[in-house]
């Protein structure tokens, strides 16, 4: 069988072999056995890199979970651009992301394109613009999203108000709502999740985008993602360290 597959992660098993964990465009989340990855750069060389975008040929075994993994051809590597700590904690997120929403064998066109998008988007400039993006739409597309233009307790319209969310309790509220130790989501970064949701990726690219910006819609995204996953995401902890 063959399948479009971003490489999620691998980790060593006896010998020379390999598990890797794919999101495929065909089948959704899949595990299977690399036999001999180490020692076959033939089969694939490079290609078991996280975030990798392959075609992956592989075989189901009858009575086992782990498919037979035959070889990897690379469409697009995340190495094919100089690579820092920074990027390498973003596509980590996007991973760890991808791994701990998506159910196996069950496939999420959606979710497979934003992922593309957001990969190529963190090739060419800043990757804070598209961990943004990709925090937010994934609260949308796995549908944990919540009303972002009205307080979810009085329900009165935010309009240009900072808003306030909190680790315990979904969804924005208004100031006399805010309860303590709340994270405020200013106005402007009402703004842009709104434009993040009718606009393409490409056309934010061309903005300036150091760590600062919408760090607040970043962290509101984040702890709404792990609300509903009721788990801590490690990577996200990681960008925070960077200042993210
Ligand atoms: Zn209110």
């Amino acid at each position: 069988m063959n399948a479009e597959a971003i490489v999620l992660r691998t980790w060593p098993i006896r010998e020379a072999d390999q598990i890797v964990t794919l999101f495929t465009r065909e089948f959704g989340k899949l595990k299977g056995v690399a036999k001999s990855a180490a020692k076959s750069r033939r089969r694939f060389g490079g290609a078991l890199e996280p975030m990798t975008h392959v075609r992956a040929s592989f075989v189901e075994r009858p009575r086992q979970d782990l498919v037979r993994l035959d070889y990897f051809e690379i469409v697009r590597s995340p190495l094919s651009v100089a690579v820092d700590y920074t990027r390498l904690s973003a596509l980590a997120f996007f991973a760890e992301v991808i791994d701990e929403t998506q159910p196996d064998h069950d496939p999420n066109d959606a979710v497979f394109r934003l992922l593309l998008t957001v990969l190529e988007a963190a090739e060419t400039g800043s990757v804070w613009m598209p961990v943004t993006y990709f925090a937010l739409w994934m609260t949308r597309l796995m549908g944990w999203l919540p009303e972002l233009r009205r307080c979810m307790l009085c329900g009165e319209a935010l309009d240009g108000a900072p808003a306030y969310f909190h680790a315990l309790s979904d969804g924005l509220v208004c100031v006399h709502h805010k309860r303590l130790a709340s994270g405020t989501l200013s106005a402007e970064s009402q703004r842009l999740a709104a434009q993040i949701f009718h606009a393409p990726a490409g056309a934010l690219l061309d903005d300036p985008w150091p760590r600062e910006r919408a760090r607040d819609l970043r962290r509101f995204s984040v702890q709404t993602l792990e609300r509903h996953l009721e788990r801590r995401l490690t990577s996200a902890a990681a960008l925070v360290k960077l200042g993210g």
